[in-house]
């Protein structure tokens, strides 16, 4: 296949550092925030962020459909922390009215580490990957709970949920593109056929 075009949806979030892990990688990079701009990739990746705002940037740019249909027909795609709470099928504690665009049967719990312990680092084993990548959770997301078509890639040490795939779409809980880790961006572009 020729150069892989991978958008990363620009609206709100860590873009600039998906920009920057991406542009490392052997793909063209391009910011998605119009229609065209998302017809014209080969794969599409959902920062990390505010949820709640990509959601609603997201209907008031005219993209809350397009992105939810070309991820049911198939198109290859990726979130981080925001963009995994994006990619579920299911939001708890979700702001009203947030809706995600789907692709993971997961439900997917926001803010789950509570006040405490709501940012930290670690080094975790995601399924594909031959070494330990280094995390950054943030406010991060829990995966509660699968679909038996999803696939757990990532755990933490007491065994809750943080990386998930099923078909083109593949989310995780936590940023590797904060700390300079590409080895998920590369497992992605890998599985882009
Ligand atoms: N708590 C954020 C949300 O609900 C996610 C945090 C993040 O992306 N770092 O969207």
């Amino acid at each position: 296949m020729s150069t892989k075009r991978i958008g990363v949806l620009a609206l709100q979030g860590d873009v600039r550092e998906h920009v920057a892990i991406l542009e490392t990688l052997d793909c063209s990079v391009s910011e998605v925030k119009t229609l065209a701009a998302l017809q014209a990739i080969d794969g599409l990746v959902i920062p990390g962020g505010e949820s709640t705002t990509i959601y609603k940037l997201s209907e008031i740019f005219g993209l809350y459909q397009p992105i939810k249909d070309v991820i049911a027909e198939g198109l290859p795609v990726f979130g981080t922390c925001a963009g995994l709470i994006m990619l579920s099928s299911e939001i708890v504690n979700s702001a009203s009215g947030q809706k995600p665009f789907g692709g993971i049967d997961a439900v997917v719990e926001r803010n789950a580490f509570g006040n405490q312990n709501d940012s930290f680092e670690i080094d975790l084993n995601v399924k594909g990957i031959d070494h330990p990548i280094h995390a950054a959770f943030i406010r991060a997301p829990i995966i509660a709970s699968v679909g038996p078509a999803a696939e757990v890639i990532a755990t933490l040490p007491d065994g809750r949920i943080v990386g998930v795939r099923q078909g083109n779409a593949m989310g995780i809980s936590f940023h590797p593109e904060m700390v300079g880790e590409a080895a998920v961006h590369e497992l992605f572009l890998r599985s882009i056929g």
